[in-house]
């Protein structure tokens, strides 16, 4: 499964990557343990915002 990995916008092989974190019911994939650590810091930076869009918009 080709996944985007939230922090750094890199397309890559979800398999292939053990990094991965739950948030508000959703999983998100990291192609590297830096990614995940920037995540795991300040989630809300980097959740996909597909619904509601624009409500947030700055
Ligand atoms: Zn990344």
């Amino acid at each position: 499964m080709k996944v985007i990995c939230p922090v750094c916008n890199r397309l890559f092989e979800a398999e292939c990557s053990p990094y991965k974190e739950m948030y508000n019911g959703i999983v998100y994939y990291f192609d590297t343990e830096i990614c995940q650590l920037a995540f795991r810091q300040n989630p809300e930076r980097f959740v996909y915002n597909c619904k509601n869009s624009g409500s947030q918009a700055q």
